[in-house]
C-alpha cells in the first residue's frame, strides 16, 4: 500500500468539500438536534454579549515577587524554577497588557511592537513539582489552563491537527471567551519524547513533525475555532454563519500569539551529554568539578545540550527560559507533608472526619512517610502511594466502629498489624460520649417525625451502645432499626392517655415491640396510668 492510501484528506480540502456541500442546500432544508434549525437561528434574539473575562489580563499587576510568593505557599524548593517562571510569566503579561494599551491608542500600528515570546521549557524529574508550579500561576492570573503529553501527538500519525486541540481546548476552559483563552498557558508535559536521539534520526519522523507544528503556535498563528476534521463542529459553524443574517460575524480562529507556552520533561541523558561537553575541555570545568557539581548539572544547560538531545535549533530558540526543578529528598517530601497549604495530610484527616474519626498524623510518622516515599523515586507524588497503602486498613476497618480518634504515629507505621488489633479491640469499647450524642440526634429526629419525646435511662443507653459497638455499626443505625415501628404503639397510648413523653429503661430496649403492646393493653384497660405501670418502674 502507498502513503497517499494511508493519508487521511487534507483539514482544508474537507472544509471546502463541506462548505461546497452546504451552498448547495435551501436554508431551512434540515436540523439536527442539540443544534437548533437554520430557521429558528434566524428568528432567535441575538445573543446578549458577555464580557470577556481578559479585561483582568489587561489589569495584570504582579511583580516576580508576588508570584514567588504566592507559589511558595504550595509548592516546597524548586526556588530557582519559581523565581524563573516568576519572571517569565511576568514579563509576558506585561507585555499582553502593554501591546493592549498600543492598540487602543494607535491601532493596526501597533503590530509594529517587537515581541520576544517567552516560553518556557523546564527540565525535571516526575513528580517534583513542574506542573503543580504552572497550574497555581494560571489560578493566580485567572487565565485558562491546558495540559497534555506530547507523546499523545508523536503517536497519532496525524501531525497538526491535535496540537491544534490544545488551543481550542483552552476556549472550553475559559467558557467559550475566545479572547480571554488567547492569554491562557499551554503545557505540554514529556517534551523529551519528541527529540530525535543520534541513533533514532529518520526514525522518528512525527516527533520532528510535532516539533515543526509545536513551533507555529509557539510564534503566531491562528487556529480555526472549529476541529476541520470533526464534521459536528462544522456543520454547526456553517449552519450559524448560514442562520446569522445580519448578526455581527463571530470570531472563528483563535490567534496564538499570546498565548503562554511551557513544556516540560525529565530529559534523562541530557546530564550526562552536559557533564560529557563540560568535562571535554572548557576550562575550569574538569571532569572532577563536573561531579562535584553533581545534581547541579542542569543549571548549566545551554542550547547546543539541547540540540544535541535531538531537538530541532529552530524549535530550542523558541524556548528561552530554561527551568530546571530538582529531585526532591526525604526532607522535602517531608516539608511538603508539613507545610504545602495542598498538603496530602489534611486531605485525609477530612476523609476520616467524614466517618467521625478525628485523624493525627505526628511529626515522627510524617518523617517515615517521607522516607519511604522518597524509595519509590517518584517525586510528591509518592507520598500519595505510600499514605494510601499505610492507612488503607484503618480506613477500612474503622468507619461505623465507636472509634473516634486514629493517632498515626512511627509506632503505627512500623507495627500496623499491632496497631489494627489495638484499635479493633477499643472499637467494640462503648465510647459514652459520642453514645449519648448519637442518642441525642435519634431522639430529635424522633420527635420532629413523630411528636414524641423519647427517653433512655443511662442503663438502657449503655446496653444500646454495647450492642452497636459489638455488631461493629453506629448507635443511630442499631436504633434506627430497633425502634422503626415503635411509634404506632405510642400513638395509640398518646390517644388513650394523653401522654407525649415515654421513658425506656435497660429491659424495654431489649424488646421494645413486646414492651409497647403491653402498654397498650394496659392503656385501653385505663390500669395505672399507662407507661408508668410498666416494668421498669419508669415514670414521666
Ligand atoms: P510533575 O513534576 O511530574 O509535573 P506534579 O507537579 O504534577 O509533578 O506533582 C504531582 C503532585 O505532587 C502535585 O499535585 C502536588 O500535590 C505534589 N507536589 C509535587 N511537587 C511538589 C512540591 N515541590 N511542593 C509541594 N507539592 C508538590
Amino acid at each position: 500500500m502507498s502513503d497517499d492510501d494511508q493519508k487521511p484528506p487534507k483539514p482544508e480540502d474537507f472544509q471546502k468539500a463541506m462548505q461546497e456541500m452546504f451552498s448547495k442546500m435551501p436554508a431551512d432544508m434540515f436540523s439536527i438536534p442539540g443544534m437548533g434549525a437554520t430557521a429558528a437561528a434566524e428568528e432567535a434574539p441575538p445573543a446578549e454579549e458577555v464580557p470577556s473575562k481578559a479585561d483582568s489580563v489587561f489589569d495584570f499587576d504582579y511583580l516576580p515577587r508576588d508570584i514567588k510568593a504566592h507559589l511558595d505557599r504550595f509548592v516546597i524548593q524548586q526556588d530557582e524554577a519559581k523565581k524563573a517562571l516568576s519572571i517569565a510569566v511576568c514579563d509576558h503579561y506585561n507585555h499582553a497588557k502593554y501591546r493592549r494599551a498600543a492598540e487602543l491608542e494607535k491601532g493596526d500600528a501597533a503590530d509594529t511592537i517587537e515581541l520576544q515570546k517567552q516560553n518556557v521549557i523546564v527540565v525535571g524529574p516526575t513528580g517534583v513539582g513542574k506542573t503543580y508550579l504552572v497550574k497555581h500561576i494560571a489560578e493566580l492570573i485567572g487565565v485558562p489552563f491546558v495540559k497534555a503529553d506530547a507523546t499523545k501527538f508523536s503517536e497519532t500519525g496525524y501531525v497538526g491537527g491535535d496540537v491544534d486541540d490544545l488551543v481550542r481546548e483552552l476556549v472550553q476552559r475559559a467558557e467559550g471567551d475566545v479572547e480571554l483563552a488567547e492569554y491562557g498557558i499551554v503545557y505540554i508535559d514529556e517534551i523529551d519524547k519528541l527529540a530525535s536521539k543520534g541513533e533514532m534520526i529518520g526514525r522518528d519522523v512525527s516527533g520532528r513533525g510535532v516539533q515543526t507544528t509545536l513551533l507555529k503556535l509557539m510564534e503566531e498563528t491562528e487556529v480555526p475555532l472549529s476541529n476541520p476534521m470533526d464534521i459536528r463542529g462544522q456543520m454547526q459553524a456553517m449552519m450559524s454563519m448560514r442562520g446569522g443574517g445580519d448578526a455581527e460575524p463571530q470570531k472563528e480562529t483563535i490567534n496564538t500569539r499570546h498565548i503562554l507556552f511551557i513544556v516540560s520533561g525529565a530529559f534523562s541523558g541530557l546530564e550526562k551529554m552536559v557533564k560529557k561537553r563540560l568535562s571535554a575541555g572548557q576550562i575550569g570545568f574538569g571532569a572532577d568539578q563536573a561531579d562535584v557539581m553533581g545534581e547541579k548539572l542542569f543549571q548549566q544547560l545551554e542550547t547546543q545540550d539541547l540540540i544535541d538531545f535531538g531537538f530541532e535549533a529552530e524549535f530550542v530558540g523558541r524556548l528561552p527560559v530554561r527551568v530546571v526543578c530538582e529531585k526532591l529528598k526525604a526532607k522535602d517530601l517531608e516539608n511538603i507533608l508539613k507545610y504545602s497549604e495542598g498538603s496530602l495530610l489534611r486531605q485525609y484527616e477530612r476523609e476520616f472526619e467524614a466517618y467521625g474519626i478525628q485523624a493525627r498524623f505526628e511529626a515522627d510518622a510524617i518523617t517515615r512517610i517521607a522516607e519511604m516515599a522518597e524509595k519509590e523515586n517518584t517525586g510528591a507524588r509518592a507520598l500519595m502511594t505510600v499514605t494510601e497503602r499505610l492507612l488503607r486498613d484503618f480506613k477500612f476497618e474503622l468507619p461505623g466502629t465507636s472509634v473516634s480518634e486514629l493517632t498515626i504515629d512511627a509506632g503505627l507505621i512500623d507495627d500496623r498489624e499491632a496497631r489494627l488489633k489495638t484499635y479493633r479491640e477499643l472499637g467494640k469499647l462503648v465510647d459514652v460520649e459520642k453514645a449519648r450524642s448519637e442518642m441525642e440526634t435519634f431522639c430529635r429526629a424522633f420527635k420532629e417525625k413523630h411528636g414524641v419525646d423519647l427517653v433512655f435511662t443511662d442503663e438502657a443507653l449503655a446496653k444500646l451502645a454495647g450492642e452497636a459497638a459489638e455488631q461493629g455499626r453506629s448507635l443511630l443505625q442499631l436504633c434506627g432499626q430497633r425502634f422503626r415501628d415503635v411509634q404506632f404503639g405510642l400513638k395509640l397510648i398518646q390517644k388513650n392517655t394523653g401522654r407525649t413523653s415515654f421513658e425506656f429503661g435497660v429491659e424495654s430496649v431489649e424488646d421494645p415491640d413486646k414492651y409497647l403492646s403491653d402498654l397498650v393493653v394496659q392503656s385501653y384497660g385505663g390500669a395505672a396510668g399507662g407507661a408508668d405501670a410498666a416494668s421498669d418502674g419508669t415514670s414521666t
